[in-house]
């Protein structure tokens, strides 16, 4: 198998040392008590990595496992959450919701726009009566990026527990856990982390442990279980078999980022750079504000097709981007410049191969992309 370059805006490239980590030989992480320090240590790491104090778990399954865990923990029968919806993953927050018996209200954003602060204010004021409120900070298939060091402090004021996605945002934007009052934050090992794709990171408050502590009814899934992890240090024992590998890996690639101390100035960088060059090529972004570190987000031409333009670059030039799905689905590129992508040479020649496919198919940019880009660097 070829693999081409992941421009997508997750899963990314995965660097070498990470790659080298995965293929050490492994111990058995349940009797061997070294590991359960190197599970300690690596959790620090990710709370340092996070700027919190809180809990921090490393669950074995993809991001999606975060999300569906936060509302199995938190979720009882009748219980009212706010689901704060501007994207596809906003909205999605509420069928987790739904399956464990919760009633959602939603507030819902424009989906071009991040989330207008001044009308949740107002929308607040009116009713405030949930237990928990779900937002987005970087909603991928749109790119759009949420102000939620605004947003979380806003709803902990109104005494409103905080459930934040930050899966494609986290190590490309600025994420202050306790400064910003979030209760649980989520993410992933296969964005900006540059791990491969397979477990979900995430951290707890008091607060939110406290809520689950004090549920009547008992929550309504083991793997989901957040309070299953609770003792695990003291007595020595997962509740399932952590994998080994993985953990090793995204050890490594933690350590990466805590040592990479311009990551976010980076990433803010090649963003800017990239939006720039694509406007002035004549292509249009397809958000209006809250542009994010870690995805630009493109309309599609009219007159080309999502799927022959990206089948051409990858045959051609070897280089992956995404489209999109949902209500988006062939109406947008993606270029994922996250993580191990976000470096000068690998968007430059995304940016080349995309001029090049688009000029097949009949659109002339208006500049060259990649020079544009080098220049605004
Ligand atoms: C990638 C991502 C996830 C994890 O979901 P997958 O689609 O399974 O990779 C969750 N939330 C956001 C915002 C993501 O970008």
């Amino acid at each position: 198998m070829k693999v081409p370059y992941i421009m997508t805006p997750g899963p990314t490239e995965v660097s070498e040392n990470v790659r080298f980590a995965r293929s050490r030989r492994c111990t058995n992480p349940d009797l061997d008590i070294e590991f359960y320090e190197f599970y300690k240590e690596t959790c620090n790491k990710i709370g340092k990595f996070f700027s919190t104090k809180n809990e921090v778990r490393i669950l074995g399954g993809e991001g999606i496992l975060g999300l569906e865990a936060a509302c199995a923990s938190l979720t009882e029968k009748g219980d009212r959450v706010l689901v704060i919806d501007n994207g596809i993953f906003g909205e999605g927050f509420a069928d987790f919701i739904k399956l464990y018996g919760g009633e959602v209200v939603f507030f819902k954003g424009n989906r071009k726009k991040q989330i207008d602060i001044k009308a949740l204010s107002a929308f607040l004021e009116k009713d405030s009566n949930f237990k928990y409120a779900t937002v987005v900070h970087c909603d991928t298939p749109s790119g759009v990026l949420n102000d939620i060091g605004k947003i979380c402090p806003m709803l902990k004021a109104k005494g409103i527990l905080t459930v934040v996605d930050s899966v494609a945002a986290m190590g490309g934007e600025t994420l202050r856990v306790d400064d910003w009052n979030i209760d649980i934050v989520i993410g992933a090992s296969q964005k900006c982390i540059s791990a491969p794709p397979g477990l979900t990171i995430l951290s707890m408050s008091n607060d939110a442990i406290e809520c689950m502590e004090k549920r009547k009814s008992p929550i309504a899934s083991f793997y989901c279980n957040l309070l299953v992890w609770k003792d695990y240090y003291k007595d020595k024992w997962f509740p399932y078999t952590p994998p080994v590998s993985d953990i090793v890996g995204l050890r490594e690639a933690i350590e990466n980022i805590l040592k990479d101390t311009g990551i976010v100035d980076r990433h803010h960088k090649i963003a800017v750079s990239t939006r720039n060059a694509v406007r002035e090529a004549g292509l249009n972004l397809y958000t209006e504000d809250g542009y994010s570190n870690t995805v630009t987000v493109i309309e599609i031409p009219d007159g080309i097709e999502d799927k022959n333009l990206r089948s051409f670059m990858k045959d051609n030039y070897n280089v992956m981007i995404a489209g999109s799905f949902g209500y988006l689905e062939g109406k947008v590129l993606r270029i994922g410049h996250m993580g191990e992508n976000a470096y000068p040479d690998k968007v430059s020649y995304t940016l080349h191969s995309l001029q090049k496919s688009l000029e097949h198919f009949g659109f002339i940019c208006k500049c060259d992309m990649s020079s544009c880009f080098l220049n605004n660097l």
